[in-house]
This record gives C-alpha cells, structure tokens and sequence, in this order.
C-alpha cells in the first residue's frame, strides 16, 4: 500500500526527471546547432585554403608531395609545442609552456617558450 507522503514523493521526483529530461533535450538542440554551424565554417575553411594552395602551387611550383612533407613537420612542431611544460609561479600546477597564462589560475607565464602565431 502507498501512503500519501510515498506517493507525493513519488509524483515530485517525476516532475524532477521530467524536466531533467526536458533540460537535456533543449541542451542537446543547441549543441547539435552549434555543431551544425561550425561543420559549416569548417566546410568554407577548407574550401579557402584548398583555393589558397591551388593558387600557391600554381604560382610556385610547390608540389602536393612536398606540401606532405610540411604538413608532417608542423604536426611534429605543434606535438613538440604542446609537450613542453613548465611549473606556474602562483599555483605550481604543470602547463604548456607555450601559453601566455596559467590555465588553472591565469597568472602570467614569465617561461614561455617556442611561441607561435598558430598556437592557442
Ligand atoms: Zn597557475
């Protein structure tokens, strides 16, 4: 037998998930519009720097085969980049020591080394 406190209980904890539930489909809506704008944004970058490098290799006579091989040495550079770490001056906590501020607590970096225009 459910008693009146159980099932007022019971009725509260429903309407809870209920609108747990309506929050989490709201949520989801505008992730799946944020993701749907950046794929987008994405979609138009990748068309500017395939038009960029068709006018570069024409213009240069850069070939596709060594455009490979500078992709590989900027993905080895940024790995390199993003692998070395310093101690944060104001709260010790291990960072990027290409990065101008503290991630944790925002101090700033005095140690900032190997920065590039492409980095964070
Ligand atoms: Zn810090």
């Amino acid at each position: 037998m459910i008693d009146g406190q159980s099932y007022q209980g019971g009725i509260s904890q429903f309407n809870e998930s209920q609108k747990i539930a309506k929050d989490a489909s709201r949520n989801t809506e505008a992730n799946e519009s944020r993701i749907e704008k950046l794929e987008s944004r994405i979609y138009q970058l990748s068309l500017i720097s395939e038009a960029l490098w068709e006018i570069v290799s024409k213009k240069s006579g850069i070939t596709e085969s060594q455009l490979h091989l500078e992709i590989q040495t900027v993905i080895t550079s940024r790995r390199e980049r993003g692998c070395e770490k310093l101690s944060c001056s104001s709260c010790s906590m291990s960072v990027p020591a290409n990065k101008d501020r503290c991630m944790y607590c925002g101090n700033e970096l005095a140690g900032k080394t190997k920065g590039s225009p492409f980095d964070e």
